[in-house]
């Protein structure tokens, strides 16, 4: 690469100082890239599952005992509080400890019982590395969103070409570079550096996949650019969740949860609580009370502030947009209102009684607002939570367990928290992803290893069979006894209505 290469910039969201600067890598650099790693792919596969999993956990060893200069650099280059940056690496180093120790039981090789038949069959079955794996990240959550799928990636087999956001270019680089300490013997992991148009590289250089965490208006541009060369993807979007209470709820308990959902990070959360449906018995009780919390935060530029800066500028336009449409058709605004977004730091808003078809409930705000509506019951929440092209995470709040868990099953989404918000991340055996318009595919647990691997199945002849399925010489009753069998095993059972 040139030194007078195209650079870009990342600026500190919090007062605009450089940060690092990153060179905008043209297809043929990211090409490049590409072939590096099929070479590691081959050589990191051939370590097997034993070699990985103790390189992925010396990496994750490293992660926990620096990641508190890592906290600072998310904290600089994103904006958002150390305490919050510490909270998404240490839930990163969690999901990195469990595909290092799971990748094996869940992709290596096992028996399948045969049918019977095939009973003269052994069966096989096993998972293999896809290759090289591209993964495209946003700046949100810019540690925990490309664990999410690099830690997943490389525990099946794969090397990784990492395209981080560009506003968080340099927590990307951080994240390579300390991969590479402990396996410097080949790129296993590489970074490429750019805007849209370097990601838009990586989906059509020939990478085995794809995994994109970004926003909805992105992911259908990845997923068309992949549909070239037939490049598998996997879709993390956007989400406009939705945080139910019912009557019998801890409104203190459901009210903390809530402020933290939809503030936390400044909104910029794509599970962040952006709807909240409160049963009718406890509506002014549960608004007053999360009125006065939200008036307690005190949002800023300093590390310990409750939430930083917008990283993004742009958002504020889309905050505003939906902050001022929602007050012209109707909507109460509680806490703060259109004069609450500043520069770069947006104050908490609250908005109550807000029309179910206001963008401020159909669209992702993606800042420090929330809305809050009244609902019958349990069921017409869902109902409402359900109607909306989004469908990433929910959260229930309420005492009956049993009518929690069925409205679980009821709710059209990936992920759902009973009784606290987003604990669902925090447990690596369960997948991450969404339905709708928020994406498909999964990361995270079993499903989000099995997304990163080929799975193969193998028959191998344990000893001739007395009835020859398969042959032009096949003996003249087979099919005679095949229909006695069809019968015998599986034509016993009568239709009753
Ligand atoms: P974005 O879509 O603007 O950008 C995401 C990444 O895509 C960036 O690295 C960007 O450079 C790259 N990109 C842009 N144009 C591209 C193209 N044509 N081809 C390939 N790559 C391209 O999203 P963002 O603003 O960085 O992130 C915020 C969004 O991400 C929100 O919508 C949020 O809900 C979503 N998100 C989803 C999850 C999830 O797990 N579902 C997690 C975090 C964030």
């Amino acid at each position: 690469m040139s030194i007078d290469a195209p650079q870009f910039q990342t600026t500190a969201p919090s007062d605009g100082e450089v940060i690092a600067s990153f060179p905008i890598m043209t297809p043929e650099e990211v090409s490049a890239a590409v072939d590096r790693a099929r070479i590691a792919a081959h050589w990191w596969a051939e370590l097997g599952f034993d070699g990985r999993k103790t390189r992925l956990l010396a990496w994750k060893s490293l992660l926990a005992r620096r990641a508190e200069q890592l906290a600072w650099l998310v904290h600089r280059e994103g904006g958002k509080p150390v305490e919050d940056a510490l909270l998404e690496i240490a839930l990163s180093i969690e999901h990195l400890d469990w595909a290092a120790k799971n990748a094996e039981k869940i992709l290596g090789e096992r028996g399948v019982r045969p049918s019977l038949l095939t009973m003269n069959q052994r069966a096989r079955l096993w998972y293999e590395p896809m290759g090289v794996v591209g993964v495209i990240g946003p700046w949100n959550y810019p540690v925990f969103t490309p664990v999410g799928s690099v830690g997943y990636a490389l525990a099946a087999g794969n090397a990784v070409v990492f395209k981080p956001s560009e506003y968080t270019t340099a927590v990307g680089q951080w994240m390579v570079d300390s991969f590479a300490q402990v396996v410097p013997e080949q790129p296993v992991v590489q970074l490429i550096t750019g805007q849209g148009a370097t990601g838009a590289a990586l989906c059509t250089s020939g990478v085995d996949k794809i995994s994109f965490t970004g926003s909805t208006a992105t992911g259908r541009k990845v997923m068309a650019a992949a549909a070239q060369n037939l490049t598998p993807v996997v879709l993390e979007l956007g989400g406009k969740d939705a945080f139910i209470v019912d009557a019998d709820a801890n409104i203190e308990k459901a009210v903390d949860a809530a402020l933290f959902g939809a503030m936390g990070n400044a909104g910029q959360t794509c599970v962040a609580v952006e709807r909240v449906y409160v049963h009718d018995a406890i509506y002014d009780q549960f608004l007053d009370r999360l009125a006065s919390r939200a008036r307690e935060l005190h949002p800023g530029n300093e590390a310990t502030s409750s939430y930083g800066p917008m990283t993004m500028p742009a958002q504020i336009a889309t905050i505003r947009e939906h902050v001022d449409h929602a007050i012209a058709c109707g909507g109460r605004a509680i806490v703060g209102g259109p004069e609450s977004i500043g520069e770069s730091v947006v104050g908490p808003i609250v908005l109550a009684d807000v029309p179910e078809s206001c963008p401020a409930v159909t669209d992702e705000t993606f800042g420090p607002t929330v809305v809050v509506n009244r609902i019958r019951d349990l069921s017409d929440g869902i109902d409402k939570a359900n109607a909306n092209h989004y469908g990433l995470g929910a959260s229930l709040f309420g005492k009956d367990r049993k009518a929690l868990m069925e409205a679980a099953r009821r709710l059209r989404t990936g992920m759902v928290s009973i009784n606290s918000w987003v604990m669902y991340a925090g447990v690596p055996a369960l997948p991450w992803g969404g339905v709708g318009v928020s994406g498909f595919g999964r990361i995270h647990g079993p499903d989000g290893l099995r997304e990163f691997a080929r799975s193969k199945g193998v028959v191998s002849e344990r000893f001739p069979s007395p009835l020859v399925l398969t042959s032009f010489s096949r003996r003249p009753d087979t099919s005679a006894i095949i229909s006695k069998a069809l019968v015998a095993l599986h034509g016993r059972r009568k239709w009753t209505s």
